[in-house]
């Protein structure tokens, strides 16, 4: 009986999340599992697409006139049953087409440029090791293959009797460097050396060297030791003395030494905390817990050994950090306890990196995975916990389609694996602090912290008042003194400056002028390292302007408090501290922020200056003042959930003071000293902030009282989106119960972004049973209605600007 394969197409402007059926051609006799790709044709004439197995089934009669599969790609399923079980379900709750969820789920190693190769395994006998590969020791895989061959090389990998390998296919990714070592025995070179003139010194210390030196080393290195020009080496080459050959470095990204730990002796809310968790991996639960502590509660250490309990019982496990580069040392505790076992996926590893990350977790050598949100789709088997630090931040939510939250895909999983999940926060989300109160979740408190040591007092600074005083200057006379003091304590400062929405620009004094984007509705930014203003939606760049280019007066001035500016303000009024300053500029580079953090670590600097960047996971324990320069920066953000991240940062911020032995203190700046989130903050009061937070919501009918999705239809032309979400709001209204609240239509807050204009609606609602079936079937029908009209649906949205 033929056999068909369902396949889920990659068709850009065709999509859909109902499976193409295709005759699986009868040399390939090897069944197709679902998560492999293959090369099907689609459409009429000769075009060629890639496709995901979903599902096979045998042919039945009402099935007619189907296309045949051209070729398979894989020899086996690139993703896993779970993964392939999960899109299904992700597709759906995101509005994102499944194919867009799988192509998110596939490392970018799989997605091209890599040329894949099959290799003889040990179990292969010699006769067909022969005739699959002649005197070649390899043989490139490519869809070319006749499906027979690769039938026969799918079904002798299922059997483990060859082995696949991938390569980059342009080097130039790839980081080489010349190796050397001897090409002649002791007894030659010694000769050779005989043979020199006695004037040829270069050359007699590198033939002595080889004579000890048998292992390989790099060109570079050698030539550093001996202090011999590389003309030197050639030459010996020339010779035959030694050989040379490129290798590719490999990189470890986390190769810094880490120092090997041992758990430590838990106190007794952190015993609780474990205990509970490890009852949960132990017993096969699926149990949510919100880790609520304090910073500085130990909350790390509760993940560690929870990680520890689940190795033990001879299972996996998960833990996601908001941003790796973020949290270096957070990783860097993982690892010292962990050691190798541990894998790192990050986007600070190239392609290749990741990708061997990847495979070590698919092959099982890994057991723990560290990383950032798209780690969440780990390969990982068998897993006994999932930890999710700081559980409230906005970065574990893609904002790109399929914008799902990791958080969202970690219970998922739990309930796939039977497994605990931890999510961990000084400051959880509103969202999930609510479940925890229904008892969705099970609350496990850190009330303290761990030294003992009380949080640090916190001091609230009214700018308006300093105005008055003393014009235009950054730091106010509290701030000023209490830095000074630290600098005489040899103590350290940390100072936030907060950016989130907020910028440096320029403006004409005299007409009013703001530079703006040529494509985008957004002031451009003042760069004054590449002496530029640039765009940060679209990259636009150009030189700053010297006359103001509407009125063409000479009078252009900056605004904004840049880190740069106030860095050189410090600098002014400090001429003797040591400032290192954190910030996008000076950690675009690979290592940068690493760098940076050690050199603060080692005493190198008495002050770091920084935005946003500094406020989470740094645990430095001479760090006794935290200053942040302006906390209003998003509170001005019009936004529902403007409140609830300026508590988060000021509170996390705060945490970085007086994490050891000496008291911690620190001073907020703001020109709304009363308003709640800052006042809550400054007595570091959690509770209370989500009960008056909540009450808040409740009134504005907000999540998490309400459920929301925001719609954004976007055109090069003003008039098409405005026209299509319009007519999306009025389905809407039509298709959903009158207990739905429909926000808008309203431009988008930033309304035009690299040529395209954007309209937005939110709808708030509490059950609408019709809304996933209409929300589908407008996003087909967009699909349909004209080319280059985008919608975009964003589920459960961060914020609804
Ligand atoms: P959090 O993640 O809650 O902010 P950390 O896990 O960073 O807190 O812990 C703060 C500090 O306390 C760290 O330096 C950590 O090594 C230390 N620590 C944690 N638990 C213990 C413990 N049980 N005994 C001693 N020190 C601990
Ligand atoms: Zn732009
Ligand atoms: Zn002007």
């Amino acid at each position: 009986m033929p056999e068909v394969a369902e396949v889920i197409v990659d068709v850009p402007t065709m999509q859909t999340n109902t499976p193409y059926s295709y005759l699986i051609p009868a040399t390939l006799t090897t069944p197709l599992l679902p998560g492999m790709r293959v090369i099907v044709p689609f459409g009429n004439g000769s075009r060629k697409v890639q496709g995901f197995v979903w599902r096979v089934h045998e042919l039945v009669s009402t099935e007619h006139e189907l296309k045949t599969i051209d070729s398979v790609m894989d020899l086996s399923p690139v993703l896993n049953q779970e993964l392939m079980a999960m899109a299904e379900w992700l597709a759906s709750t995101t509005y994102a087409f499944t194919i867009s969820v799988l192509l998110t789920m596939l490392p970018n190693a799989l997605k091209a440029a890599y040329e894949k190769w099959a290799t003889p395994g040990e179990q292969l006998s010699t006769a067909t090791r022969q005739r699959l590969f002649g005197d070649q020791s390899r043989l490139e895989l490519t869809d070319k293959l006749p499906t027979a061959q690769f039938n026969e090389l799918m079904s002798l990998y299922r059997k483990h009797a060859i082995n696949v390998t991938y390569e980059v296919k342009s080097k130039g990714h790839a980081k080489l460097v010349t190796m050397v070592k001897p090409a002649l025995p002791k007894a030659d070179l010694e000769a050779a050396k005989s043979k020199l003139r006695v004037t040829a010194v270069k050359q007699a210390d590198l033939l002595d060297h080889l004579m000890v030196q048998t292992e390989p080393v790099s060109q570079p290195a050698l030539e550093k030791q001996l202090g011999v020009t590389s003309a030197v080496i050639k030459g010996a080459a020339d010779k035959g003395w030694l050989t040379r050959y490129q290798t590719e470095v490999y990189r470890d990204p986390l190769s810094n030494a880490v120092v090997k730990t041992q758990p430590l002796k838990l106190n007794d809310a952190q015993q609780t905390a474990v205990a509970a968790i490890c009852r949960a991996t132990d017993e096969q639960q699926e149990t949510t817990f919100l880790l609520e502590g304090v910073t500085g509660s130990g909350k790390t250490e509760v993940y560690l050994q929870a990680i520890a309990n689940a190795l033990e019982q001879g299972k996996n496990a998960l833990m996601l950090v908001p941003e790796i580069s973020l949290t270096p040392q957070i990783v860097g505790r993982v690892r010292g306890r962990f050691g190798k076992a541990v894998a790192v996926l990050h986007s600070g590893l190239s392609a290749g990196e990741r990708f061997d990350e990847w495979r070590r977790i698919d092959r099982g050598e890994a057991r723990v995975v560290v990383g950032a949100r798209s780690a969440v789709f780990a390969p990982l088997t068998n897993i006994g916990v999932i930890i999710m630090d700081e559980e409230h931040e906005a970065s574990y939510k893609q904002d790109d389609n399929p914008r799902y939250h990791a958080r969202d895909v970690a219970l998922w999983r739990s309930r796939y694996h039977h497994c605990p999940v931890v999510l961990g926060s000084a400051t959880p989300s509103l969202e999930s602090r609510a479940r925890a109160q229904k008892n969705r979740y099970q609350r496990l408190l850190l009330p303290t912290r761990v030294n003992e040591q009380a949080l640090p007092k916190v001091t609230i600074v009214d700018m308006t008042q300093e105005l008055q005083q003393h014009a235009e200057s950054t730091f106010s006379t509290p701030l000023m003194t209490a830095i000074n003091d630290r600098l005489a304590r040899g103590e350290q400062s940390l100072l936030m400056l907060n950016r989130r929405g907020f910028s440096s620009f320029v403006m004409c004094r005299d007409c009013g002028f703001v530079l703006k984007c040529p494509n985008c509705d957004i002031s451009l930014t003042l760069h004054m390292d590449t002496h530029s203003m640039k765009c940060h939606y679209c990259g636009h760049e150009e030189p700053i302007p010297q006359v103001c280019p509407n009125c063409h007066s000479r009078h252009i001035r900056y605004y904004g408090t840049g880190t740069q500016k106030v860095e050189a303000e410090l600098k002014q009024l400090l001429p003797n501290a040591r400032i290192l300053r954190m910030d996008v500029d000076t950690t675009r580079r690979k290592g940068a922020h690493e760098r940076l953090l050690r050199q603060f670590g080692n005493h190198e600097a008495d002050i770091l200056l920084g935005t946003q960047m500094i406020a989470k996971g740094l645990d430095f324990p001479d760090v006794t003042l935290v200053g942040v320069l302006n906390a209003d920066t998003a509170l001005g953000m019009p936004d529902f959930r403007s409140s609830e991240r300026t508590f988060q940062l000021l509170t996390q911020v705060s945490g970085r003071a007086g994490r050891a032995q000496k008291p911690g203190q620190v001073f907020i700046q703001t020109y709304n000293p009363d308003h709640y989130a800052i006042q809550l903050a400054k007595s570091q009061d959690y509770e209370r902030f989500f009960v008056t937070e909540m009450k808040l919501r409740h009134q504005g009918n907000y999540p998490p009282y309400y459920f929301a999705v925001k719609l954004t239809a976007s055109d090069v032309e003003e008039r098409v989106a405005a026209t299509a979400i319009h007519k999306i709001a009025a389905e809407l209204q039509a298709g959903l119960s009158q207990h739905a609240i429909i926000l808008g239509p309203t431009p988008s807050a930033i309304a035009r972004v690299n040529k395209r204009y954007y309209y937005q609606l939110v709808i708030k609602y509490k059950q609408e049973p019709q809304l996933s079936a209409l929300l589908f079937k407008l996003l087909n029908q967009a699909q349909k209605a004209r080319k280059g009209l985008q919608i975009a649906i964003d589920n459960n949205p961060m914020s609804f600007m």
